[in-house]
């Protein structure tokens, strides 16, 4: 069960499709492994729906039959919000396997054979792998923290967003899980701990870079780029 869920506010605007791709990518899967989740951002779009079909008519002028017949034209709110439901319920039946680590939403980006991926070692305990190097502003990491491993002490120059796809991670926050999100900033200052029960595979997604906090870590930020 996934105890912690994005702030309603991210998932208000994941259903009206205003978050940045990357932070979408991570909403996305993270839906595929959270049914309360899939329900609110059900909710805010029946929502949407409702409001749309309650709008005031136009008063009625010389074009309104030009009007009526170009928006018999438009799809109606039911078909605008059938992709929607498409995809939440193609969600839900993903949620229902454990036969992939990946959320269907996120394997579009990875190589097929996820054995092959070609991880890159950041440092003795902390390997990544990028994805959507096009995404303007954003870093968007699959990170495999070894298992009961430190990451080093750090705050946020901006948010970072972190979706857990294998094993945990613990911090300042809680016990973060396979399917929960923890949302950081500058105001957070944390240092996760892998659980050790397995290596900790996370979907990261940043917008701007991690500043380590502590003596070294003060000095180790102009040499690295976390
Ligand atoms: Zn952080």
């Amino acid at each position: 069960m996934v105890r912690h869920q994005p702030p309603e506010e991210m998932l208000l605007d994941y259903a009206t499709g205003t978050l940045p791709e990357p932070v979408a990518l991570l909403v996305a899967a993270h839906l595929t492994l959270a049914p309360e989740s899939r329900r609110d951002v059900r909710n805010f779009e029946a929502l949407g729906g409702a409001m749309l079909e309650e709008l005031e008519p136009e008063p009625l002028g010389d074009d309104a039959l030009d009007n009526v017949l170009a928006r018999l034209d438009e799809p109606a709110p039911a078909e605008r919000n059938r992709g929607r439901r498409e995809r939440a319920a193609s969600e839900e039946v993903e949620s229902g396997s454990e036969a992939g680590l990946m959320p269907a939403p996120l394997r579009r980006y990875l190589p097929r054979d996820l054995s092959s991926l070609p991880w890159k070692q950041r440092t003795g305990e902390v390997a990544e792998y990028e994805l959507l190097k096009d995404a303007p502003g954003f870093r968007t990491r699959l990170l495999r923290i070894r298992a009961g491993a430190k990451v080093p002490a750090h705050t946020h120059e901006g948010h970072e967003y972190t979706l857990v796809l294998q094993g945990s991670f613990s911090d300042e926050c809680g016990r973060f899980a396979r399917g929960d999100v923890e949302v950081a900033d500058g105001a957070v200052t944390h240092r996760p701990v892998a659980g050790s029960e397995c290596d900790c595979i996370c979907l990261a997604v940043t917008d701007a870079p991690l500043k380590l906090t502590g003596p070294l870590g003060r000095i180790l930020n102009h040499f690295i780029d976390m």
